[in-house]
């Protein structure tokens, strides 16, 4: 067992950190303050320096202009980027876009990746991922009512949803709808590319959350999806093979997503920490004295260092042996590390008292964008029933 960073890697993380700290980091004031359209230009230059350092697209294939990294080497490169809220973004490794890429990268047709796939994984364009509805459980995603019905070579499509990230502003969603609703419930959707100036497609707001809307690719759209016509070649895959696809789709997001959440717990932590070393809290003494306070960084050390191992060890799971022997690794760190960085940051908070609850520091930004951790890509009680369920199957117990 070796616990050292890959050696290959280590002089494209110290790279990655240098342009962390003299681009990246700097950047974020103005990115707060303006949000993501009225940064934009901005936002493109970082992207601009990143392309310049060969640093572009860690996860993206060689052979479309990204690194190629695995899983694993992702994961470690995910976690640097992850100590900024501008990170994966500058980097072209963001959400939705990055599991869209690798969707269309397997599943799409040579037409749908030279339309689609080329120019997203340049960054030219962006791209969002709708299939939660609000009228059904995102936590049972075969209950869904969005249809898409043939009509001649075409399908068309109606439905609502919401909770469609980074809509605004995105050339396509990758629309999951019911394209045979006799079929056994995970046969019976379809993933779809439907382009957003697509007649009938109608981006009803951002939603906000916890009192922010965002706007571009920081935002949550409701959409409303009225007799949409596309063409049936814009099918990724074959019918029927919607949910097979998500499954595929959400194995590798889920690291990414953890590792992205563990460059988080890092900020926080170093934020926490250095709060702690000079806030005085009488002539001498700083909140670094305090028992409780010296607990609650041990106890964050412990927590981050845990969860960093359990997902780097899903990662090789996966990379080695296959999402499927990976399934139950993979749900431990959807709860196990969302709910490790939420505790950090309301510690975090509570360390820095007034100042952690204003947007002077990045706490709050992250205490409420990143709340959603816990619910997204299967709340945390789903994957909770899911691991214990087949460890208490060993023991005989009944459904
Ligand atoms: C920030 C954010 C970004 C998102 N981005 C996208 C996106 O880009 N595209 C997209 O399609 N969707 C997106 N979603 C939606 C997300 O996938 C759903 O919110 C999620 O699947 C949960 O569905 P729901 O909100 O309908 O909650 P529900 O299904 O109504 O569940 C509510 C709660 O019930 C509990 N629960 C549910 N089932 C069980 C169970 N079996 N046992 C015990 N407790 C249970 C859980 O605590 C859960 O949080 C996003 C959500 C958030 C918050």
């Amino acid at each position: 067992m070796d616990f050292a960073l890959p050696p290959h890697l280590v002089p494209t993380l110290e790279r990655i950190d240098q342009l962390m700290a003299e681009r990246i980091i700097p950047a974020e004031r103005e990115v707060m303050e303006r949000g993501w359209v009225g940064a934009a230009g901005l936002l493109e230059e970082l992207r601009a320096a990143v392309k310049a350092a060969g640093l572009w697209g860690p996860q993206i294939p060689k052979e479309l202009g990204g690194m190629g990294l695995d899983l694993v080497d992702h994961g470690l490169v995910s976690e640097r980027l992850g100590r900024s809220p501008l990170g994966h973004y500058s980097f072209g490794a963001q959400a939705p876009d990055a599991g869209n890429l690798e969707v269309l990268h397997k599943w799409g047709t040579p037409e749908q990746k030279a339309r689609w796939l080329e120019p997203l994984a340049r960054g030219e364009i962006r791209s969002c991922f709708s299939m939660t509805e609000p009228e059904n459980p995102g936590s049972n995603p075969v209950l869904l009512s969005c249809t898409a019905e043939k009509d001649g070579n075409d399908y068309v499509i109606n439905g609502h949803k919401w909770f469609t990230s980074s809509a605004e502003g995105a050339a396509f969603a990758i629309v999951m709808a019911v394209t045979d609703p006799k079929a056994a419930p995970h046969g019976r959707a379809s993933m779809i590319i439907v382009p957003t100036d697509a007649p009938g497609f109608e981006l009803v707001r951002n939603i906000p959350i916890m009192g922010d809307a965002g706007a571009g690719w920081a935002s949550h759209a409701e959409i409303n999806y009225t007799n949409v016509r596309v063409p049936q070649s814009n099918r990724l895959g074959a019918e029927g093979a919607g949910f097979l696809i998500a499954q595929e789709r959400l194995g590798p997001g889920r690291i990414h997503h953890c590792m992205r959440w563990i460059g988080i717990c890092e900020r926080v932590f170093d934020l926490m920490c250095a709060r702690a070393a000079t806030r005085k809290i009488d002539a001498e003494k700083t909140l670094a004295s305090r028992q409780i306070v010296q607990a609650w960084v041990a106890e964050a050390r412990a927590e981050i260092d845990a969860a960093r191992m359990l997902t780097l060890r899903a990662a090789w799971t996966i990379e080695h042996q296959g999402f499927h022997a990976a399934r139950d690794q993979v749900s431990i760190i959807k709860f196990y590390v969302s709910d490790v960085m939420m505790r950090l940051i309301d510690r975090a908070i509570q360390v820095h008292g007034a100042l952690g609850v204003t947007s002077d520091t990045l706490l709050a930004h992250y205490y409420v964008h990143e709340r959603g951790a816990r619910i997204y890509d299967g709340p945390d009680e789903v994957h909770k029933m899911v691991v214990s369920r087949r460890i208490l199957d060993r023991y005989g117990v009944k459904r």
